[in-house]
Formats: C-alpha cells, structure tokens, sequence
C-alpha cells in the first residue's frame, strides 16, 4: 500500500465524517437555510452558477437567447424525441460543470447527496414517473470506473420520488466512444442502437423518469428513450443536473 498524502488523508476523512463542503471546491460552506444549492456550493462557486429558464424548448429543454415564449426547437421539430420532456436546473458550466467533473471520479457518499438534491432545487415541471432509471454505463467502463455517476444520482431520485430505481432494464449494448469529438449528427448516428430495454412487466406503460448527469447534444437521451419506449414505456422524461447551452 502506498502512503497518502496528508490532503488525500484529510480529504478521506471528511468524506467519512460528512462534513459538508463546497462539490466544486471542497470550501466549506455554510448551511444556512438548508437551501440544496447552499448546501452544495460554496458563496464564491455559487456565482458563477446559471440557472436554465425560459425561453426554452418545452421538449428538449435547449435554451434560447433572449427573452420570448417557449417554443419547439428545430432539432425537435425536424426530429422529435421519444422523450416527452427533458430538465435540468443549470446550465452545463461554471461549478457545476467542476462538481460534475469531481463526481465522475470520486463517488464519495456526500457528493452523491448533495448533487442529487440538487436535481430538485429548482421548481422543474416533472411529471410523476411510476420507476426511475439511469443511463446506463457500459460493463467495461463500469468495471473501469467502479461506479456509474449517473446512477448514483437515480438513486437519490428514486428516493425524493419514493419509487422504485430499476438499473437492470435499460442496458447499453455497445461500447460507445469519445462524443468530445463529434458533431451534433456524428453523435446522434454513432449512438443510435447503443441502448436496448427489456419489455418487462414493470415498463409496460410505465412513466419513466430517465437521470443522466449532463445533457449536451441529447443524443445518448434519444438513443436511451428510444429504446424504452419501444419496449413499451408510455412516457419518458429526462432529469439531469446541467444541461449544454
Ligand atoms: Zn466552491
Ligand atoms: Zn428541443
């Protein structure tokens, strides 16, 4: 066993004590008001968040500059998903971005938490699923990471819903690559297929609250709801942390 060095000691530690700290930063923060977004970040790391709102895409959940009513994009007009709806309470960047990053590598207990209630901080227009499921990561990657983030933040919505958590019936079929490298249409056909569901009884016209971290292209959402509902989901709904502008 190698030695640790006394931050990652500490570190440790105050994983297993819980002390609450900033999911950016590791700043402590003050719990105040015992508000999720508080809880999770630290005053400095809070500024820099930015909260999605309207004008959006009611399907889709892409913002649009400006001010105006909601409106369909163009990527759901000439494409609609099979998702019926897709939230997140932030926009992908700033410290939630770097809580994200964190959390895909360190699944301290704490973490898990306060990301999770951060899902609900915000006043999201949720349809009431009956069992909630994560993307799903890939065995490989599974066996490679240990833990798959996403997950992590099902359970907790499972909880907050009291319903159940099923991470058995959507599956990824193949190892997908990389996205970081691909444009909007390469992402969407490389992951087309790349989900299967089994038709069970439990998704047989089932409400499906589907959880992911991040959002960006909605590509992997698509690919995942697609599946569900072709094994017989009535309804699927998207709940991240962040989404890409
Ligand atoms: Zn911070
Ligand atoms: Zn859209």
């Amino acid at each position: 066993m190698g030695t640790m060095a006394p931050k990652r000691i500490l570190t440790a530690l105050a994983d297993l004590l819980w002390v609450p700290r900033c999911t950016a930063c590791d700043n402590f923060v003050s719990l105040a008001g015992g508000d999720s977004i508080c809880a999770a970040f630290c005053s400095v790391c809070i500024e820099s968040l930015v909260p999605t709102g309207s004008p959006r895409c009611p399907i889709c959940g892409l913002t649009f500059d400006g001010v105006g009513k909601d409106h369909v994009c163009g990527h759901c007009l000439a494409d609609r998903p099979a998702f019926s709806s897709s939230y997140a309470p932030f926009l992908y960047g700033g410290a939630v971005k770097q809580a994200i990053l964190r959390f895909k590598y360190r699944p301290a207990p704490w973490l898990s938490t306060q990301l999770g209630r951060l899902l609900f901080s915000q006043d999201g227009v949720l349809a009431t699923p009956d069992v909630v499921m994560p993307v799903p990561s890939h065995p490989s990657r599974l066996r490679q990471r240990g833990f798959n983030q996403s997950a992590l933040l099902a359970r907790y919505a499972a909880a907050a819903c009291r319903v159940p958590l099923d991470t058995n019936t959507l599956r990824s079929t193949r190892e997908t690559m990389q996205q970081a490298g691909l444009n909007r249409a390469q992402r969407l056909r490389h992951l087309r297929g790349a989900f299967a569901a089994d038709s069970t009884p439990r998704l047989a016209d089932a409400r499906v609250l589907l959880v992911d971290d991040v959002v960006t292209t909605t590509a992997t959402v698509r690919a995942a709801a697609q599946a569900l509902v072709e094994a017989g989901a009535r309804r699927v709904d998207v709940l991240s942390l962040a989404r890409a502008p």
